[in-house]
C-alpha cells in the first residue's frame, strides 16, 4: 500500500535509477505523481470491427498530417480481435513482427518494427484489443492489450501523458495504474486521481479537475490569509519623504486617468510606515510600468535602491532601454542570469540604483536592500516567488512590494481570494487605442489570407500614427515616416509540459517551412523580386540565448518583418510595431489567452488585424471520428461558434467568462496548453470554485488544502522555469 507523502522510490517498479530521473522533473513522492496528469486522452473505447477498419474510405486514411497535428491520427483505429497468425523475422538490423488477427467479420493485417516485446505477449488464438494506425491497409506498431478488466491501454479513454524523463507512454500508465490500484487511505482524492488518469467519461475528468481546482483555490486563499497576518505587523524599511513639486521628468506622453490615480495610489502607499502591498492589474499595453516607474524613480532620488523583477531577459532589456530614456538623471543596471555578458551579479555604488532583471536578481536582494521590489509576473499572477516570499518573511523592516499582472479577474475575486493585496487598475488604454479587428480564416482561405498579410506588409505603412511613444522614438521610426508594417505568427505548443521540448521546436521550424513556402509562391504569383521580399524569422527558446536577442534586435530596427514564435516566448516580447498577429491552431487556446496574445498587437495605436488559423483536422468531421484528441473535444461547429464569437468580443472578462461557460476537457486542456496561465488546476475566472472554496474556509477555518504540501513546492519551480528563458 502507497501512502501520499512516500517516496516514489516505494512504488514496485521503481528503482534509485528511475527515481533520479523523476526527480529530476521535481516528482518525488507519491502524490507528485499521481498529479503528473494526462495532457489529453484518446478515445479507444470506440471498437471498431476489422470489416468497418477495411471500409474505411481511402480519403480518411490519407489525410496528411502536420507535424503540428501529428498527436490526432485521423486514421487511428482501435478493435478486438484474435491472433490468427503470428511471425517475426529479421531485415539488417531491423526486427519485424507481423501477425493477421481475425474478428468475425474479416481479417487484418498488422505490423510492427523492433517491438521485441511483443513474442513474449501474443499468443495464437488469444483475443486482445488493438490500437494503432492504419497505412496501406495495415495496422501499424498497434498497442497490444489483452481483453480484460482492468484494460489501461486500449478500450477506454486512454491518458496520454506529457513527455517525461526517458518514459514510454506504456510505462507511465502502467506506472501510475499499479499506484492508483494500491492508495492507502487517500481519502477523498483517490476517486479523483482514478477520474484523472483513467476515467470512464469526459464529464468525470471535468469534475475531477474542478476538485483539484477548489484545492488549489483553497491553498492560495489560506496563503494570503497569512501572508496578511505577517506582512501587517512590519515597518517598512523607508517611507518616501515629501515629494518635490517640480520634478523635471518628462514623459514622451501623457498618462490616462487610470495610470495617474494608480501612481497617486502607490505614492500613498509609499509614504506610509507600514510596507504597500498591491497589485497592479491591467491588460497587456496598458502601460503599467511607467506607472511602477514613476514611485520607484523617487526613491532612487532618495537614496534608496530599487528592484524591477520581471520574467525574461528581453524584456528587461526593454525596459531598461525605455526607461533609461526616461529617467535620465538615474543611475541603472541590468541584472540577467548570463555567463558570458557577466550582467548576473549586481553592483553596488555608492549611487542609488534602479536595478531591473530577471529571476536572477532575486538572490541579490539581500546584498541590494531595496526600498521597492516590483515584481512584473506578465501573464501570471499572485503567485510569487518563494524566494522573494522567504526574503520578506525574514525581514523585520520588509521594503514595500508592487506586483503587476495582465491576467483579466474581476476586482472583486481578486479581492476575495487575495485578501493580503491592495489593488489598483487600469482600466484605459493610452492612445485610445483599438482593439485588433478579428477574422477567423477557414482553412481554404488561409493561402489567400496570407497573400494579404504579404501585401499589407509589403505596403510600406502610410500610417504615421506611431511616434507618441517611448519605443518609438527609441527606434527611430519617428525619423522614418515610411514605417515597415509587421506580423507574427504563433504556433501553438506541441508539449506545453516544457516550451523548450524538441516536439514545440519542431512545430515552430516546420511552420516556418511552411510559412516560407506559402510565401514563396505568393511572391511569384504577385512578381516581388528577391529585394523587395520580406525578412522573416523564427523564435524560440531552445534558440541560443544570443541569437534569440539578435532576432528581437532585428524586430525592433524592422530589419524583420515577420516573426514566427511559440507563445511562451513571444510573452516575454513588447513590440509595438507589430500590426497584424496570425494564430495558428487557434482552437487549442481558451478564448482569454487569444484576447490575451491580440493585444500584442496595434499597441502604438495603429489600425491592426488578428487571423485565427484552425488545425487541419476540424475541417474533418470530428463528430464522426471517435478517435479525435480531446484538445479538440469541441466538434468543429462549436469550435466556429467559439471562435466566430471571439471576433466580435473585445472585452477581456466577457471572454473569460465565456471560457467559464464553454467549459470541458477540451477547453480545460487549452488553458495549459497555452502556456499563458499559472495555475496548475483552477482558473483565475471560474467564480463558482473561488465562491466555494470561500464557502468552504467560512464552514471549516481550520480546513487545509490537501494540496498544500505540493503547491508550496511547485509554486517555487513554476516561476523558475520562465526564469530560464
Ligand atoms: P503593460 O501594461 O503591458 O506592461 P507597458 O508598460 O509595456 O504595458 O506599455 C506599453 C507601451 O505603451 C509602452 O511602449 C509604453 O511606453 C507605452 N505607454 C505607456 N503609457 C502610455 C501613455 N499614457 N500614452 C502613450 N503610450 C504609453
Ligand atoms: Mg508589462
Amino acid at each position: 500500500m502507497y501512502q501520499l507523502q512516500d517516496s516514489v522510490l516505494s512504488i514496485k517498479g521503481i528503482g534509485k535509477n528511475l527515481q533520479a530521473s523523476l526527480s529530476a522533473n521535481q516528482i518525488e513522492q507519491v502524490l507528485d505523481l499521481l498529479l503528473f496528469l494526462p495532457l489529453r486522452y484518446e478515445d479507444r473505447s470506440a471498437i471498431k470491427t476489422l470489416a468497418e477498419i477495411k471500409n474505411l474510405s481511402s480519403a480518411q486514411t490519407q489525410i496528411s498530417q502536420s507535424v503540428e497535428n501529428k498527436k490526432v491520427k485521423t486514421n487511428f483505429v482501435t478493435t478486438r480481435a484474435k491472433v490468427l497468425r503470428w511471425n517475426e523475422y529479421r531485415k539488417g538490423r531491423l526486427l519485424i513482427s507481423r501477425a493477421t488477427i481475425i474478428d468475425s467479420t474479416e481479417q487484418l493485417n498488422c505490423l510492427w518494427f523492433n517491438n521485441k516485446f511483443l513474442k513474449n505477449k501474443i499468443i495464437i488464438g488469444q483475443e486482445y484489443f488493438f490500437s494503432g494506425n492504419l497505412k496501406n491497409g495495415s495496422l501499424m506498431q498497434a498497442t497490444v492489450e489483452k481483453v480484460g478488466a482492468e484494460n489501461i491501454h486500449t478500450g477506454r479513454l486512454v491518458p496520454i501523458y506529457p513527455q517525461l524523463a526517458d518514459f514510454k507512454q506504456g510505462s507511465l500508465r502502467r506506472l501510475l495504474a499499479e499506484t492508483i490500484s494500491k492508495l492507502h487511505q487517500s481519502g477523498e482524492l483517490e476517486q479523483v486521481f482514478r477520474d484523472l488518469h483513467f476515467p470512464s467519461s469526459i464529464n468525470k475528468i471535468v469534475l475531477a479537475r474542478e476538485r483539484l481546482a477548489l484545492e488549489e483555490i483553497i491553498y492560495l486563499m489560506q496563503k494570503s490569509a497569512q501572508n496578511k497576518q505577517a506582512h501587517q505587523l512590519k515597518q517598512a524599511c523607508y517611507s518616501l519623504k515629501a515629494i518635490p513639486k517640480k520634478r523635471i521628468v518628462t514623459l514622451p506622453f501623457t498618462l490616462t486617468k487610470s495610470q495617474e490615480k494608480a501612481v497617486q495610489e502607490i505614492l500613498a502607499d509609499l509614504q506610509k510606515s507600514s510596507p504597500m502591498n498591491r497589485l497592479l492589474t491591467g491588460d497587456v499595453g496598458s502601460g503599467k510600468t511607467i506607472v511602477a516607474a514613476i514611485p520607484a524613480s523617487l526613491l532612487v532620488e532618495q537614496k534608496q535602491n530599487v528592484c524591477l523583477i520581471v520574467p525574461t531577459k528581453i524584456l528587461a532589456q526593454q525596459h531598461l532601454n525605455n526607461l533609461k530614456a526616461i529617467f535620465k538623471d538615474i543611475n541603472f543596471q541590468l541584472v540577467v542570469a548570463d555567463q558570458k555578458s557577466k550582467q548576473n551579479e549586481a553592483k553596488l555604488t555608492s549611487q542609488a540604483t534602479f536595478f531591473i532583471g530577471t529571476h536572477s536578481l532575486l538572490n541579490q536582494l539581500k546584498k541590494i536592500q531595496p526600498s521597492l521590489v516590483i515584481y512584473d509576473e506578465q501573464q501570471r499572477f499572485g503567485v510569487k516567488h518563494r524566494q522573494l516570499e522567504e526574503y520578506l518573511g525574514k525581514m523585520q523592516k520588509p521594503p514595500h512590494l508592487l506586483s503587476m499582472t495582465a491576467t483579466p479577474i474581476p476586482r472583486s475575486l481578486t479581492l476575495s481570494i487575495f485578501s493580503h493585496l491592495d489593488l489598483s487598475h487600469l482600466d484605459q488604454m493610452p492612445n485610445e487605442r483599438q482593439m485588433a479587428t478579428t477574422w477567423l480564416i477557414p482553412k481554404e482561405k488561409e493561402d489567400k489570407a496570407l497573400e494579404w498579410l504579404v501585401k499589407e506588409l509589403l505596403d510600406e505603412g502610410s500610417d504615421t500614427n506611431h511616434t507618441k511613444d517611448v519605443t518609438g522614438n527609441l527606434n527611430g521610426t519617428a525619423d522614418s515616416p515610411k514605417r515597415k508594417k509587421q506580423a507574427l505568427i504563433i504556433c501553438p505548443f506541441i508539449n506545453p509540459s516544457s516550451y523548450q521540448a524538441t516536439e514545440n521546436v519542431a512545430a515552430v521550424k516546420e511552420s516556418f517551412v511552411n510559412i516560407k513556402n506559402a510565401l514563396k509562391k505568393i511572391y511569384q504569383k504577385l512578381n516581388v523580386g528577391a529585394k523587395a521580399q520580406l525578412k522573416i524569422a523564427a523564435l524560440y527558446s531552445k534558440l541560443e540565448k544570443d541569437q534569440q536577442a539578435a532576432i528581437i534586435d532585428q524586430v525592433y530596427q524592422q530589419k524583420i518583418q515577420i516573426l514566427v514564435s511559440t507563445p511562451m516566448v513571444e510573452v516575454g516580447v513588447d513590440l509595438p510595431n507589430a500590426d497584424i498577429i496570425v494564430i495558428q491552431s487557434a482552437e487549442r487556446f481558451g478564448l482569454s489567452s487569444l484576447h490575451q496574445l491580440r493585444g500584442r498587437v496595434g499597441r502604438k495605436g495603429q489600425k491592426s488585424y488578428c487571423l485565427l488559423f484552425t488545425s487541419a483536422n476540424l475541417n474533418n468531421n470530428l463528430n464522426n471520428d471517435p478517435n479525435i484528441n480531446y484538445n479538440h473535444a469541441d466538434s468543429s461547429l462549436a469550435v466556429q461558434k467559439r471562435l466566430q464569437k471571439f471576433c466580435q468580443e473585445k472585452d477581456g472578462l466577457k471572454l473569460a467568462q465565456m471560457d467559464l461557460e464553454n467549459r470541458g476537457a477540451g477547453d480545460i486542456f487549452g488553458y495549459q496548453q497555452s502556456g499563458l496561465h499559472d495555475l496548475r488546476f483552477a482558473s483565475w475566472t471560474n467564480v463558482a470554485i473561488i465562491n466555494a472554496a470561500r464557502e468552504k474556509l467560512k464552514l471549516e477555518p481550520n480546513y487545509q488544502s490537501l494540496l498544500q504540501n505540493y503547491l508550496e513546492k511547485k509554486t517555487a519551480s513554476s516561476v523558475i522555469d520562465t526564469a530560464t528563458n
